[in-house]
Formats: structure tokens, C-alpha cells, sequence
């Protein structure tokens, strides 16, 4: 059902004008003035030479996760590649040596001059094998060969930038858990 929102009355010194353009400049010059004069309202910083820390949940550029021992997390299941909608991601498969790991990809590739950053491949993923927090908003090249990123340039990136509260990051190479995954891993019960 229509909702009706009612008009407010004006009076006489509102259905002019001019006192409200004077009272809404006045508020402008305000925040202006408080921008100015105090630089923690001041939103912008000297970029480049100063770098705004982007928050962890940005979606930056993408990252493939990896196990204990190295390889890839991702089983390609193609989930990624089907939910996003700029068809950007490009999967090879091949069986895996490992038993109990039906698939792996042999090439796994995303343009980012088709990506929208949306996300959807992060979500669809269902074992936690593509991440987007490298905070690497900035990229910059000089051609458009260097936008497609490949497996390696995705499985390269250091683990120690996960919070210690990350578990299951940390159980990544070079994370505070990795010996753990690892002896996991090489038992068996990692499975
Ligand atoms: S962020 Fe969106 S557009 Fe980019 S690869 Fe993932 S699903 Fe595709
Ligand atoms: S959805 Fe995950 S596991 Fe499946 S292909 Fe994509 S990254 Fe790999």
C-alpha cells in the first residue's frame, strides 16, 4: 500500500529562499572550517607518498590459498568460474596424485581488466581456496598481459600477514601453525 508523506508547511521566510541558501552556505563553511583548521576531520591524505591502510574485508586483489605443504587449496571444482559474472577466471584441471584429492588446477588464471571485484567467486568457493584480502588495490602496468595473473603470481604472498587469530591461515606456509598442518598432513589426519 502507498504510503503518503506529508509536505511540510514552509512559512513565510522559508518559501523565499534566501534564508535557507544563507543557512545551508553556512553549514557548508562550517565543515569546511573544521576540515581546515583541524586535520583529524581532514579526509584525504598525500597519496602516494602516504598510503591509507585499507581494511582487511576490502576486496583487493585475489590470493589462492594453499595447504600445509604448498599446493593449492583450490580442487577445481569451477564453482568460482560459474558464479562470476564477468567470465574472468580461467581454469585448467588435472587429476591430482593425491587419493583423496579428486582434481587440482594446472592453470589458474583471472583477468582483472575484466573483474569487477565483486566477490562472487570468494563466495561460491567451497573450500576456502580464493581469498581477496592482499589489500593490493593499486595495480598498475604497462600492458594488458601483465593484468592476467596466473597461479603462481596468486599463490605468491607471504602468510605472515594473517592476524595470529587466523588459524586456519596461519596453518599455511610461513604461518605460526604450519608445523602442526604439516605433521597433520604427512599423518594422514589432515583428510
Ligand atoms: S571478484 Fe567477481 S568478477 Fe572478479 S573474478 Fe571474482 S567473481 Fe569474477
Ligand atoms: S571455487 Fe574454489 S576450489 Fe573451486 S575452482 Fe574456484 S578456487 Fe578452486
Amino acid at each position: 500500500m502507498a504510503k503518503v508523506v506529508p509536505r511540510p508547511e514552509l512559512n513565510f521566510w522559508e518559501r523565499i529562499y534566501f534564508i535557507e541558501i544563507f543557512k545551508g552556505l553556512a553549514t557548508t563553511l562550517g565543515h569546511a572550517r573544521k576540515g581546515l583548521t583541524d586535520p583529524a576531520h581532514f579526509p584525504t591524505v598525500n597519496y602516494p607518498e602516504e598510503k591509507p591502510e585499507l581494511p582487511r574485508d576490502y576486496r583487493a586483489r585475489h590470493r589462492l590459498m594453499k595447504r600445509a605443504d604448498g599446493s593449492p587449496r583450490c580442487v577445481a571444482c569451477y564453482m568460482c568460474s560459474t558464479a562470476c559474472p564477468a567470465r574472468c577466471i580461467n581454469i585448467v584441471a588435472e587429476t591430482s596424485p593425491d587419493r583423496h584429492i579428486e582434481k587440482r588446477p594446472v592453470k589458474f588464471e583471472i583477468d582483472l581488466l575484466l573483474c569487477v571485484f565483486c566477490g562472487y567467486c570468494v563466495e561460491a568457493c567451497p573450500c576456502d581456496a580464493i581469498r581477496m584480502d592482499t589489500k593490493l588495490g593499486v595495480m598498475v602496468h604497462d600492458n594488458r598481459a601483465d593484468f592476467v595473473i596466473d597461479k603462481t603470481k596468486l599463490m605468491d604472498w607471504d602468510p605472515k600477514d594473517y592476524p595470529v587469530d587466523d588459524l586456519t591461515s596461519q596453518s599455511a606456509p610461513g604461518g605460526a601453525r604450519h608445523a602442526d598442518a604439516l605433521a597433520r598432513l604427512q599423518s594422514g589426519s589432515d583428510h
